[in-house]
Formats: structure tokens, sequence, C-alpha cells
């Protein structure tokens, strides 16, 4: 099995002839916010593409990389109406709430009720959901709202994958799982209260690869700009402490693990 990170919640994992993406965001520029050219230069193939929210750092390629992929695109009510205003059909968006769980050949996936992170004054950013395709696809960051966020569990290779792409959680959605990977979102994880301690009360992982702490305006060739080392050092530090046993992997940019 192959885990790959492409910045942001921007992962690849592989394994026989199945290629699960989750938010494929390789763009990282405001214009515009997708460069199909781009995307498809770092996400060539797919067999499905999973997006845990619709905020532009994660759904804004996705259109792109369905269209050349051809692949099925899991998502919220809000992930898919944004992806039918981009011509996607909507036979090939499946739409996921809370609980659902979707099984293909070769891989399922799992959605389960999560939050945002918080803004510095208490909202999350770009609050709200398109329940029926916008009048006209986003060109903007703002236009790419919310949707609601969920924890996303993978089953590939024998692997059972976690991500918390957005730090924060629904405590009692995520109480007494286990898995063998955890995708911890760490960009802004201070300003969750009592974020690792909650996270790890509740679920188990063996090892556990930290996202989102890179500044993804930068270009994934140029290498990663981590926005906020100390803060960065400090949840690295802090994993061991809470949940022993536990093995923290840094990867860098486009680093790929073989789990064996
Ligand atoms: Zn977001």
């Amino acid at each position: 099995m192959e885990l790959q990170w492409l910045g942001v919640n921007a992962f690849r994992f592989a394994a026989g002839d199945t290629t699960v993406l989750l938010d494929p965001y390789a763009t990282r520029r405001r214009e515009p916010l997708c460069d199909p050219a781009v995307a498809k230069r770092y996400f060539p193939q797919a067999t499905g593409i999973v997006i845990s929210h619709s905020h532009w750092d994660h759904l804004a390629d996705a259109h792109a990389v369905a269209a050349h992929t051809g692949a099925e695109v899991f998502g919220s009510r809000t992930t898919a109406s944004v992806c039918q205003s981009f011509g996607l059909p909507p036979d090939r968006l499946v739409v996921l709430a809370a609980g659902d769980r979707a099984e293909r050949p070769g891989f399922a996936v799992q959605f389960f009720a999560s939050r945002h992170v918080l803004l510095d004054n208490g909202t999350v950013a770009y609050a709200g959901t398109y329940e029926t395709p916008p009048p006209a696809p986003p060109r903007t960051a703002p236009e790419y709202l919310e949707g609601g966020t969920f924890a996303v569990l993978f089953e590939i290779g024998g692997y059972r994958i976690l991500d918390l792409g957005s730090a924060n959680l629904e405590d009692d959605c995520l109480r007494g799982l286990e898995v063998d990977v955890l995708l911890l979102g760490a960009g802004g994880w201070q300003r969750t209260p009592r974020y690792l301690e909650r996270v790890f009360g509740n679920v188990s992982a063996r090892l556990v690869v930290p996202c989102h702490h890179d500044d993804f305006l930068v270009p994934l060739e140029k290498g990663i700009v981590i926005r906020a080392p100390e803060k960065l050092a400090e949840l690295v530090r802090r994993i061991p402490l809470l949940a022993p046993g536990t093995a923290v992997r840094q990867l860098d940019l486009l680093e790929t693990l073989h789990l064996p």
C-alpha cells in the first residue's frame, strides 16, 4: 500500500490497481483556483476521489481530476453540487452524509460527523451549503462553501486510514475507533480546545501523519513551507505523551510511504 502526501489534506492511496485520492488539490494559487494541467500532472489517475469538505483548498481541483480520470467523486451534497456546476454528470457523484459508507472494488469509504477548525473569531470560514448546483461554477475562495466537514475512514489494501483533515472533531462520533493510520489535521490545531487529548482519547492509531500545516499557496514544486513550525513541533512532541506506542511520521511534500 502506498500513501502519498501532496500538501494540505491531499493524499493518494494506492493498492494493486486501485488509486483513491483524498481532497486532491495541486493548483495552490488564487487565480485561477484550478489549473487543470497542474491537477493532471500531480493526480494523473484515480479510481475514486473523496472530498472531506468543500473549501477551495480541498475541492477546487476535484472536478478537473474527475474529468480526466473518469473517477467517481464521493462527498457531501455541497461537493456534488459544486462538481455538477462544473459539468460532471450526476451519476459520477456519490453523496455521503455522516454515517454513510460506500463500497467499491478495492476500497471502502465511510463518513463520520466532524467539525471544521474555527477562525479566531469563533466562526467557520465560508460556512454554508449548496443543496443544488450554484448557477455558475465557483471561481473564488469564498464561493467554496464549507458544506459540512467530515472525518473519513478509508479501507484499502488491508489498511484502515482515518482522515481528520480539519483540526477539530465531534468526539462521540469517533469514540473507540481503531485505525492503522490517522491523518491528523494540524492547521490551526491550537484553536480547538484540548484537540489532541480529545483525538487520542477517542481514536487509537498505530501511525499518525500530520497534514494541512503547509503554506498551500506555495507551488508543490517549490517544496514545503510550514506555516507555524513551532506549533507543528509541539503537536509532534505531544502525541507520544498522549498515545504511547503511536508512531508519528512527518512527511515531506510528495513523499510516498510504502506500507507493507
Ligand atoms: Zn477548510
